[in-house]
């Protein structure tokens, strides 16, 4: 592993050698910019692209017509997208499905899953967590009759960074019907046991969902030998598919047989949709979990930005994640940046099975910071009180994007660069 004695060189020729090299020209990486930003929005991929043209042309030439005779075709897209997607995620085609969004797709499988029954009403969360899961949960436990300050359960964390598997074992009491958690925690970037945590919820007859927004596309998984009963995720982050679009969600084929508890008619069994019954008949697969018709151009990308994925493979693209974020930390401390006058520290687990895809440099003028880096040309992102996030992304970040950056996050102290800078984060941070 190459470090700062090796000088920018060394990052230059690992750089050179490299298969990443012919993946990162597919993606629209602009010059003098330094993306590390894209756990939060995943830059634009030339396939990504040429998927979304193709829609549009589908469109134009096809019209409704789109629906069947698209290639692949709209009506199909959902599933189309999931099967592909299944691999990387440790899950049989029929266990996921592209639809919907991120917060609604926690609550159709919530709504479904959080069953509480008698004195079994809690669901165990993270004090860290993302604030939209807090706020559909607290709303999910209201709509079945229960007070969100008594039935949800934050484990605490440790120092208000990361969560310890133990207290969350602790947690899990005679009381408790449902554990959501998620997979890397999306300020710290920690990534949780997934496999022990699940465990350990069914030995005492809970059930467990994920929300693997910050580990899709980033981390391979096994939600099947796992067993973990749902998980969602986002397809905008490390997936590449563009703002806002399509998320994706898995359930476990055991709990095919349950009623989703917000059905709608794109969840219905495909081959019977235009009967137009009133009579719910829900798809035998992780479909019925669907609600609206696919958002068809939102969902275009990832036909493109998945081909990707299937070329590279999940786990190349985690061994390439950890190397450079094994770098950027190893660059931070060997150049000192952990002390005076730098004051930086590493919020971010070091041991790779606890590693996320994103590290976290905490900072106790972060917002300056990261306002100071971006007039750089350094795009990270900054989440309160302290942190500023730096992804370097296996399909396009470079060693040398990494060095340069490490290079800048010393220059904005040295020039004093960041004490100019407003202390008040951006509307979108
Ligand atoms: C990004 C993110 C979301 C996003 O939710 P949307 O409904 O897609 O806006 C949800 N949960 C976590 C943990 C996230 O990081």
């Amino acid at each position: 592993m190459i470090g700062y004695g090796d000088g920018r060189a060394a990052a230059i020729e690992r750089d050179t050698g490299d298969d990443f090299a012919a993946i990162r020209e597919r993606f629209y990486v602009q010059d003098g910019v330094y993306y590390m930003d894209g756990n939060s929005l995943g830059l634009l991929s030339r396939d990504a692209e040429a998927a979304v043209h193709k829609t549009l042309h589908d469109w134009k030439t096809l019209g409704i017509d789109g629906w069947l005779n698209a290639d692949p075709p709209w009506f199909y897209l959902g599933e189309e997208l999931g099967n592909r997607m299944a691999n990387m995620v440790g899950a049989a085609s029929d266990e996921v499905i592209v639809t919907g969004g991120t917060t609604v797709n926690l609550h159709a499988l919530v709504a479904t899953f959080y069953e509480p029954m008698g004195t079994r009403r809690k669901i165990i969360v993270n004090e860290l967590d993302f604030p939209s899961d807090i706020y559909a949960l607290e709303a999910q436990i209201a709509a079945n009759g229960g007070e969100p300050e008594r039935d949800l359960v934050k484990v605490r964390s440790v120092g208000g960074r990361t969560i310890n598997e133990d207290d969350v074992v602790a947690a899990m009491t005679e009381d408790v019907a449902l554990v959501l958690l998620p997979s890397v925690l999306y300020r710290s970037g920690q990534l949780l046991d997934i496999e022990r945590l699940t465990r350990e919820a069914h030995a005492r007859g809970i059930l467990i969902g994920w929300d693997c927004a910050h580990s899709a596309g980033s981390i391979p998984h096994a939600f099947d030998a796992w067993d973990v009963d749902f998980a969602f995720w986002c397809n905008y982050k490390y997936l590449n598919a563009g703002p806002g679009s399509v998320g994706a969600l898995y359930v476990n084929r055991k709990h095919f047989n349950r009623q989703p508890a917000l059905p709608g008619w794109w969840g219905y069994d495909k081959a019977r949709q235009f009967d137009m019954s009133h009579e719910w008949q829900g798809a035998a697969t992780a479909g019925a979990w669907q609600i609206s018709t696919l958002s068809i151009l939102s969902a275009a990308p990832l036909i493109g930005s998945l081909r990707i994925f299937d070329e590279v493979g999940i786990d190349r693209v985690r061994e390439r994640s950890l190397e450079l974020t094994d770098y950027l930390i190893r660059l931070v401390e060997e150049r000192g940046l952990d002390q005076e006058p730098y004051g930086y520290s590493i919020g971010t687990p070091r041991e790779h099975t606890r590693r996320g895809g994103h590290v976290a440099i905490e900072h106790p003028h972060g917002a300056q910071i990261n306002a100071a880096l971006k007039e750089r040309g350094v795009i990270p992102d900054f989440r309160p009180p302290n942190v500023v996030r730096l992804a370097p992304i296996p399909l396009y970040t470079s060693f040398c994007d990494v060095w340069d950056t490490v290079a800048i996050l010393r220059d904005v102290v040295d020039s004093g660069d960041y004490v100019r800078q407003s202390d008040q984060r951006g509307v979108v941070a």
